[in-house]
């Protein structure tokens, strides 16, 4: 058996191209959809995927700011400019890349973000709506695995999903998701024995486990969707996942690349986000 593989690069224009409308509507009404991304320090992965946000939001006619703060800025200041952010009414949507540097108390600036800006979906009022099913901004990489799967053709509901991953950002509000879609959820983590034994029981299989290449194809029933979200770099600069997919291709139904699988589906999410609160911002007569 070789896999069917589900590009998220493809799916993320498609979603792309679908949110144009939407952002001229919201423009010509006075509220141009706008992104604050905040990046503290100078760590090279987040760089890139800062700069890949801000580009996007501009191909996309949206409005994007970028502030770039030294890796020693002190905790209060990056709160003070959250606050202005809170207060700005041309940003709809305010992203902190993590990780941030270690004297800086994460929590402490999720916690500083506006609820109803909160494109990461990491605040703790949009997680507990998350949990209760309220509506809520979704975290992107998470929304963009669901996505991916319904646009991809995929029953959920029914379904046996395993979730390898426990993260705040990934594994938890993954399968919340998964749940919320009437799937029957497993969570598996560091700390589960014989993890082989549970994700093959599972029709779908979403692996969030930052381990490069812990999946074989040992783990994955004949048939499986697999959603690889890891991505690594090795050694000779080429990116992997924590699925090792040569080898799960031979046994899934259904799989991720990486990349271009998850990846490009989290980007668009986060537009996706911000144009939804930039829309919520409108009908609630905040105009920019
Ligand atoms: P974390 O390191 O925060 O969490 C990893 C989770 O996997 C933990 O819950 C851990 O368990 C579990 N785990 C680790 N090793 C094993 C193992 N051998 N067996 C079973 N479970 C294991 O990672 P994130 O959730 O933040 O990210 C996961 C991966 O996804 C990373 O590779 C990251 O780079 C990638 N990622 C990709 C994104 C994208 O846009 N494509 C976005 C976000 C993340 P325990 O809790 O017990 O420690």
């Amino acid at each position: 058996m070789t896999a069917t593989w589900l590009s998220g690069t493809k799916i993320a224009k498609e979603i792309r191209e679908s949110l144009r409308p939407e952002i001229e509507r919201l423009t010509k009404a006075g509220v141009q959809p706008g992104l604050a991304v905040v990046l503290v320090g100078d760590d090279p992965a987040s760089q890139v995927y800062v700069n890949k946000k801000a580009k996007t939001c501009l191909e996309l006619g949206m409005h994007s700011e970028v502030y770039r703060l030294p890796a020693e800025t002190e905790e209060a200041e990056l709160l003070g400019l959250i606050d202005r952010l809170n207060r700005d009414d041309r940003i709809h949507g305010i992203l902190v890349q993590l990780p941030l540097p270690k004297h800086i108390k994460e929590k402490n600036v999720i916690d500083a973000i506006h609820p109803s800006k909160d494109v990461d979906g990491f605040h703790p009022v949009n997680v507990g709506n998350l949990a209760i099913g309220d509506d809520c901004l979704l975290p992107c990489t998470p929304a963009g695995v669901i996505e991916m799967l319904k646009r991809g053709g995929i029953e959920i509901a029914g379904k046996h999903a395993v979730v390898v991953g426990r993260s705040n950002i990934v594994g938890k509000p993954v399968a919340l998701l998964l749940l919320r879609e009437h799937a029957t959820v497993t969570i598996t983590h560091s700390r589960t024995p014989d993890l082989a034994s549970i994700t093959r029981q599972a029709d779908i299989l979403v692996v969030a486990a930052g381990k490069p290449e812990l999946i074989d194809r040992t783990y994955v029933k004949p048939g499986a969707v697999v959603v690889d979200v890891g991505i690594h770099r090795r050694e000779d600069g080429t990116l992997c996942g924590d699925v090792k997919a040569d080898d799960v291709a031979e046994t899934a139904g259904v799989l991720t690349p990486v990349p271009g699988g998850v990846g490009p589906m989290t980007i668009v999410m986060l537009m996706k986000n911000t144009v939804e609160a930039a829309g919520r911002a409108l009908a609630s007569g905040k105009a920019g």
